[in-house]
This record gives structure tokens, C-alpha cells and sequence, in this order.
């Protein structure tokens, strides 16, 4: 019979079957484990025995892994076939969908199975020639949106964050493999040195943190920078276990922290059963199911997660659970100085907003003195002049009835801008230089030419005009901030609304934004294209 045969099969063959596996220590026959004889009654009205020794009644499933089953020998039998068969790894939702039972049962049982895998895998001792290597999983950091603002994951310190867990796998060549968790490789060389026999031979790369073991044992390292393969050493066998375990977690789509140890078992045990038999995967699984005593996942469905023994670098192990939701928030929050809205908390209801609600408004000053105050994230801002009507006056402005400037008690309004990124936006008009800021090279261009702007010194000297330009802000600006959505949008119909003398590009057409270009492309040429590349001001931080 093949392992999948069993599923056509009435209830009771596949008992039969089941009891043959179960019970091959004895040669299939049902057994008493306490006095290790196969003696037994059998009953005709129920499926149990009777030892004729001790009178001891058990099932085929007392005191195993298996006790207290509820699903039948048929599906029980059919989930170690479909566990067993695969090559690469087998989908918990695959199997639930093809046997009709809930997905937690199929999950459960799975990971039962994987749980005796790895307490059995944890006997092994390997020897001879032996490859070692480490490799992280989880702690996925979502790219950014926006791809101006993504980091390259591939280089530090992007590459993982506190979420990533370490495999490392040791390896006998042509044999066994035996796998831990860590947060870091290194935590895992005492366990390793325990796994190992003392005449065995290493074979490693260049982590500085395995020539620890060269006091035992002979260590032979490859530098990947150079080669995967020397003459002399490589770890090709314990890298092609990583790709066995990658393939594993992208057939299951993700794999939680807390159950790694058990994925890494099972793709340990796998790759090794590959060259065996379909039926030597399944007696194999079934008889490592059938040790004494119960599961370690027993009583999930009551409650009782299993947590990950996380390996410590003094040889201990520790408990460890991913973090919970409220737990990351609350971490969140703390990193984000207690910033509520960084954390998407219930967006206020649209109502009747219109174009110029809903700001806040801050003076340059303030920012200066604690830029924290800007929310982060995406919105619109706007830039105010305390005396802009004055200062519109003198570079001459006409302010037209249809497209009138937006007065308030924080002046003029003159710049309006949109941004995923507020706090770095607005610092860099008000605080950094004319690279980063159309408004604060405009403002030059203007000075430049016309020279009425009171204390503001533009000349050849880049570091005294930008200076300049921004104690000249800090007297007079006011910076209004809105966080919402579709920022252009958002922007768009201030600029319908309002003047906003200094944004050059806009949807209505202006004729003092097309002298203010040709102001700029004069002061370029006669000053802006001569200056030095700007000092590195204000850089916005990174989040
Ligand atoms: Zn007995």
C-alpha cells in the first residue's frame, strides 16, 4: 500500500495499518510498553487491548503523541502520508482544504509531527566532516512607499531589525543535519560543540566567531568574498539545507518565529529522507510519533502555546514568544517620543472640510528650537510671512481679485507644498539649504535683484547667504502643517484658492510666476551656478 492509498480505504484497514507502524518495534504486533511483551486480549466490542501481564488496558494511541485523537485513522493516516511524500515542504491549507477538517486541526497535527522530529533530530551526533553556517529569518522590514526614501535592505543597518532569528545548521557530509535558533549565530557554538564527536573535522566561513571551536576540533573556513568552493573547504551542503528551508517558507507564505525551530527540523529531516522510499518517510515519521509520553503542542486548542527555545550563548536556552500586537505599538509609541498619530490611530471623519481647515500652525523659531513638533508622515504645509503683503509690495507683486493672497493673523501666505514626509519638508525650507528648497532660492533671486528685502544679505558667499536667508525666515515665518492623504490633490486646490506667490509650478496660469522663473534662471547664472556645493545641513533622520 502507498501512504496516499490509505485515504480510499475503510476506517478499519487503515487501524490495521496504523497498529502495524505504530507497533513496529514488536513487529507490528499491539504491545504492553510496560512489560514490553505483545501478549494481549483483544476486545470485540471496543478498539482497545488488554496486556495479560500487568491487565493494563491501552489503544493504539495510549500514552503517545497521538493520544486523545479525535480525527480518524483514515485522515490521521492520510496527514503523515501527505507530511511524508512531499519533497520540499507540504501547505497546512492544502492539506485542510483536501481532507475537509478545519485548518488549526491539519496545523496541529503537522506541527506534532515536526515537534517529535526535532526532539528525536536532538540525539544525533555527528562526525566526521561537518559544514556549519547561519542564516536569518523573519524580521521583514517593509520597503518604503515612496522609492526616494527606501533603504537598501541588503547592506547594514538595514538589513534586519530585533524581529530576525538566526538558523544555524550543522551538517554531516552525506548525513544528518542538526539545526538551532538563535538570535545570533555565535550563540549556537556550545550547542554545536555538544552535537559534534570530538575526531570531527569543520567546515565554516570566515565568521570570526567559529574559530572558537578550533580549540576541539579542526576548523577549515572558505572566504565567500572569493569562492563558494576551495580544494580545501566549502559549506555547499549546509547552504542547499537553507534553500531547502527558503522553499519552505515561501510554500507556507510565512513562518512565526515561535514555530522556526520545528520548520527548521522538518526541512533538516526531509532533506536527508529525500533519498529514502515513500514508505521509509512514513514509518519513519509514524515511529518517531510513537514514543512514550504526550506532545509538547498538546493542549494548544485550551490555550497552551508553545513558545521557541531560543539558544543563549552560555549554553542555555530561552523561552521566547514573537511579540504581541499591543506590545509592538507600545514600542512603537515609545520610539515615535508618544506620538499617537504615528501609529494610525482612528482618522477623524472628513465632515465638511474645505480647502483651508485643519492646520496647525507653527512659527519658525519654535521648529528650530524642537522640530518634533512637525507630525511626520505625508500632508501639505504652508509657508507664511509675517510681513509678506509689505515684502510682496516691494518686488511687485499685484495681487488680482480672482486669485487673492490667504491672510490671516500669521500674515501672508506665499509658499504651499506637498510632501510624504513633513517634518523633513519643512526643515528643509526653513533650516538647510537652496538645493533643497525651490521657495528659499526664490527668495535669493528676489533679493538679488531687486535688493528691498530688509536684513537679508545675498552674494557670492554660500555659506553667509544661506545663513542669512535663514535668520531671516526665523524673524518672520510661520510654517502651517496639515497631515491627509492625497497630498496632490490636497495642494492643488490651495493653489486654485490662493495666490501662493512663490510656487512657480501650478495649474493656473500666472504671469508673476513666470517673471519669478526668469528672476531665478538670472540668479543662477550670475551667482547660484558659481557657488560650492552646499554644506550638508539638516538631514532629515530616518525613522
Ligand atoms: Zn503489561
Amino acid at each position: 500500500m502507498k501512504p496516499f492509498d490509505v485515504y480510499a480505504q475503510t476506517e478499519e484497514t487503515a487501524r490495521a495499518y496504523f497498529i502495524r507502524l505504530r507497533f513496529a518495534k514488536w513487529g507490528g504486533m499491539p504491545a504492553c510498553e510496560d512489560c514490553n511483551c505483545t501478549a494481549v486480549y483483544t476486545y470485540k466490542s471496543r478498539h482497545i487491548f488488554k496486556c495479560k501481564m500487568c491487565l493494563r488496558q491501552f489503544s493504539p494511541t495510549s500514552n503517545t503523541p497521538w493520544a486523545y485523537r479525535k480525527l480518524s485513522f483514515r485522515k490521521l493516516m492520510t496527514i503523515v502520508a501527505a507530511f511524508s511524500i512531499n519533497a520540499q515542504a507540504i501547505s497546512t491549507r492544502e492539506l485542510c482544504r483536501n481532507l475537509g477538517v478545519q485548518y488549526k486541526t491539519v496545523f496541529v497535527w503537522l506541527h506534532k509531527i515536526r515537534n517529535e522530529l526535532a526532539e528525536r533530530a536532538k540525539g544525533f551526533i555527528l562526525s566526521g566532516e561537518i559544514e556549519i553556517d547561519g542564516s536569518e529569518y523573519g524580521g521583514f522590514i517593509r520597503p518604503k512607499n515612496v522609492k526616494k526614501k527606501r533603504d537598501d535592505h541588503r547592506k547594514m543597518p538595514f538589513r534586519s531589525n530585533s524581529r530576525a532569528l538566526t538558523v544555524v545548521a550543522a551538517r554531516e557530509r552525506g548525513g544528518s543535519v542538526r539545526t538551532w535558533v538563535a538570535k545570533h549565530e555565535s550563540d549556537a557554538r556550545s550547542f554545536i560543540r555538544d552535537a559534534i564527536s570530538p575526531d570531527a573535522v569543520l567546515f565554516a566561513d570566515q565568521g570570526v566567531w567559529w574559530s572558537w571551536l578550533r580549540a576541539r576540533h579542526q576548523l577549515f573556513t572558505i572566504n565567500h568574498k572569493e569562492a563558494y568552493y576551495s580544494p580545501e573547504a566549502c559549506t555547499n551542503q549546509a547552504e542547499n539545507y537553507f534553500r531547502a528551508l527558503r522553499i519552505m517558507e515561501r510554500i507556507q507564505r510565512h513562518i512565526s518565529g515561535q514555530y522556526l525551530d520545528l520548520y527548521a527540523a522538518d526541512a533538516a529531516w526531509r532533506i536527508e529522507r529525500n533519498k529514502w522510499t515513500d514508505k521509509g518517510g512514513w514509518s519513519d515519521a509514524v515511529s518517531a510519533m510513537s514514543r512514550c509520553g504526550r506532545s509538547e503542542l498538546a493542549g494548544y486548542f485550551q490555550g497552551r502555546k508553545r513558545s521557541l527555545s531560543l539558544c543563549q550563548r552560555d549554553g542555555t536556552t530561552k523561552a521566547w514568544r514573537p511579540p504581541s500586537r499591543s506590545e509592538r505599538l507600545e514600542k512603537r509609541v515609545v520610539a515615535d517620543g508618544g506620538g499617537l498619530d504615528e501609529i494610525g490611530s482612528a482618522r477623524k471623519p472628513p465632515g465638511r472640510r474645505t480647502w483651508f481647515d485643519g492646520f496647525d500652525y507653527f512659527e519658525a523659531q519654535q521648529i528650530a528650537a524642537d522640530p518634533s513638533c512637525i507630525p511626520n508622515g505625508a500632508g501639505v504645509y504652508t509657508l507664511w510671512l509675517s510681513d509678506g503683503a509689505e515684502l510682496l509690495n516691494l518686488v511687485g507683486f499685484k495681487e488680482s481679485s480672482s486669485l487673492p493672497l490667504w491672510r490671516t493673523e500669521h500674515g501672508v501666505q506665499v509658499y504651499v507644498g506637498e510632501t510624504y514626509d513633513l517634518r523633513s519638508r519643512v526643515l528643509d525650507h526653513l533650516l538647510s539649504n537652496a538645493d533643497r528648497s525651490t521657495p528659499r532660492r526664490t527668495i535669493m533671486a528676489l533679493q538679488h535683484s531687486f535688493g528691498t528685502l530688509p536684513d537679508l544679505l545675498v552674494g557670492a558667499d554660500r555659506a553667509l547667504t544661506e545663513a542669512s536667508l535663514t535668520a531671516w525666515l526665523s524673524q518672520r515665518a510661520v510654517v502651517g502643517v496639515k497631515r491627509c492623504g492625497y497630498v496632490k490633490a490636497e495642494e492643488t486646490s490651495i493653489l486654485l484658492h490662493a495666490a501662493s506667490p512663490l510656487n512657480l509650478v501650478r495649474p493656473n496660469p500666472c504671469q508673476f510666476g513666470k517673471f519669478l522663473s526668469a528672476l531665478r534662471a538670472e540668479f543662477n547664472t550670475e551667482i547660484g551656478n558659481g557657488w560650492p556645493k552646499a554644506e550638508a545641513g539638516w538631514r532629515p533622520s530616518r525613522r
